[in-house]
């Protein structure tokens, strides 16, 4: 037998749908929007009201209208209608970003403080965290939650860390943040965090495998506009891959993994990113040769994610930004050399996110969630 869809659920249906019409395209007038969305004007009118009311949406001036020949009144959501928060911890530094429903940034700050795995650090930080949501200029009750990182995979749930090496943070639960918060919590691993921003920021991307080069080395995979969360919550995590036998010790306790080839960390130590770049685009210096090996092994790497997705290829993460058009040809040129077939060169992409992106990207999936159900919260 058929679904009946019932009166309450075609009411709820069209006032997500002018919501979102309203959310996609920023500034409307009533009389567009009725045409578009293909409902009544006294449809729309109803519903308009209904949302202005609750605070959803608000008139922002007049517009030109294609259906009538004067000037409309014009809604746009309001951005700040709900919020959240993403909390990026890292060793030395924790990152804070508020961001609106369109996941633009309304603050951010970033504390120096090491990262301990103790009740005082959680505490302090969790001290930390109310004192900059309290300074937004918006409620507190706008706050849909915090999305959390903490260097490590989460547990697919997001209720705890299943696996910290980086940090020494196996096993800690959202609990330590959640008992000193009054909102949702929860964790996010760090390049999930970096590939839903770059989604976020995409419309067009569907597929791709997210490489994030930064301090470490790390990766998502979308698929079909998700990051795939992996059965175990360790999808994509290729970086603890063997690519060297008997490599240099990895982190993890392993020898030769990815990360120990193809990690900031393992390019250039300790060294300034900008200093580094400096040199590398210096003929004949130490650091030209280690840039030139360097990308004949993400080389390899590329080439080896690419034979098991044939997708594009994402390169993110605070080195993403450094890469030139003559880098690019020379990883083709070599991945070419090592693929058994003729390989395009058009799947290799930089990241649209240079910034903030793990941090914003963590906050993001409270305000997809509100997005695709308006009316959750309310019951
Ligand atoms: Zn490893």
């Amino acid at each position: 037998m058929p679904q009946r869809i019932t009166p309450g659920q075609i009411k709820k249906n069209n006032r997500q749908q002018i919501y979102n019409y309203i959310y996609d395209n920023e500034r409307v007038s009533q009389q567009d929007m009725a045409y578009a969305v293909r409902l009544s004007r006294p449809t729309v009118t109803a519903n308009l009201a209904a949302l202005e009311e609750d605070g959803l949406i608000a008139k922002v001036g007049t517009q030109d209208s294609d259906q009538i020949g004067r000037k409309a009144i014009a809604y746009s959501i309001v951005s700040d209608f709900r919020i959240a928060v993403g909390v990026e911890i890292l060793r030395k530094q924790a990152k804070l970003i508020a961001v609106d429903l369109y996941g633009k940034k309304i603050d951010r700050r970033v504390e120096n403080m090491p990262y301990a795995n103790e009740t005082a650090y959680y505490e302090a930080l969790c001290e930390i965290i109310n004192e900059f949501i309290d300074s937004l200029p918006q409620p507190n009750d706008r706050v849909l939650g915090i999305g959390i990182s903490l260097q490590g995979l989460a547990s697919p749930d997001g209720r705890s860390i299943v696996y910290g090496k980086i940090l020494g943070c196996t096993d800690v639960r959202i609990d330590v943040f959640e008992k000193s918060l009054p909102y949702p919590c929860r964790f996010i691993h760090d390049p999930k965090g970096a590939a839903l921003s770059e989604l976020w920021a995409s419309p067009e991307l569907t597929d791709a495998v997210y490489i994030s080069l930064s301090r470490h080395l790390g990766g998502a995979l979308i698929s079909h506009r998700q990051v795939m969360p992996g059965k175990h919550g360790h999808n994509a995590v290729f970086e603890h891959m063997q690519a060297v036998p008997n490599g240099t010790v990895c982190y993890c306790g392993q020898r030769g993994c990815w990360d120990t080839v193809c990690s900031m960390r393992a390019l250039m130590g300790n060294q300034d990113v900008d200093s580094f770049f400096a040199a590398a685009r210096t003929d004949h210096t130490p650091e030209a040769a280690r840039w030139q090996v360097y990308l004949k092994n993400l080389s390899r790497l590329i080439g080896n994610l690419h034979l098991m997705h044939d997708v594009d290829i994402i390169l993110g993460g605070h080195l993403a930004a450094y890469f030139n058009d003559a880098d690019i040809r020379l990883m083709y040129d070599e991945i070419r050399r090592n693929c058994p077939f003729d390989e395009a060169d058009d799947f290799i992409r930089i990241s649209k996110m240079p910034s903030h992106n793990i941090t914003i990207g963590i906050a993001l999936p409270y305000i997809r969630h509100f997005l695709d159900d308006i009316d959750a919260e309310r019951g």
